[in-house]
């Protein structure tokens, strides 16, 4: 961010000693004399385990047909885990048994830090939501030939097979 969002006028880098926790050098408006960080998206994503961890539960969204993972954006005040939890129920209507963090990711194209968890599920019965086309659940060996090549999807779930 070159310009100050509120003003237009063009930002300066300036010390901040005291910006709660987070000390550094951040882009400042000194016009506004306010600190302008930059904005982006947060979301979780999640490789999703049964019971046992012996399969995992891939999705199709939006017309694609490719697999992917449950994912989806953070609202404002939420937590990470309050967002993985309410974001498998409305995709999948799943309950949350246990998660561990994964590996977290920048995504350029959609301006996100995405944050991946390895979660277990309850049950392997799901229900989809209208957004999701459908879902499947695949053994660890078939999941892993049944994502894109080089996706954020493959990534993730080799990662996450290699902390089971
Ligand atoms: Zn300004």
């Amino acid at each position: 961010m070159k310009y100050c969002y509120e003003c237009g006028h063009k930002l300066i880098l300036k010390e901040c000693y005291n910006c709660g926790v987070l000390d550094g050098i951040f882009p400042y408006c000194t016009k506004c004399n306010e600190f302008r960080f930059p904005f982006f998206n947060s979301a979780v994503s999640m490789v999703i385990f049964n019971k046992d961890f012996s399969k995992t539960l891939l999705i199709k969204q939006y017309g694609r047909d490719f697999n992917i993972l449950s994912a989806g954006y953070v609202n404002k005040g939420e937590t990470l885990e309050e967002a993985l939890v309410r974001e498998l129920r409305e995709e999948l209507n799943l309950e949350v048994l246990s998660f561990k963090f994964n590996e977290s990711k920048y995504f350029e194209k959609s301006n996100s830090l995405i944050n991946n968890f390895i979660v277990q599920v309850a049950s392997e019965e799901f229900t989809l939501n209208p957004e999701v086309d459908s879902a499947r659940w695949y053994s660890l060996d078939e999941a892993k030939a049944a994502v894109y090549q080089n996706s954020l999807a493959e990534y993730f779930l080799y990662l996450a097979m290699t902390k089971l």
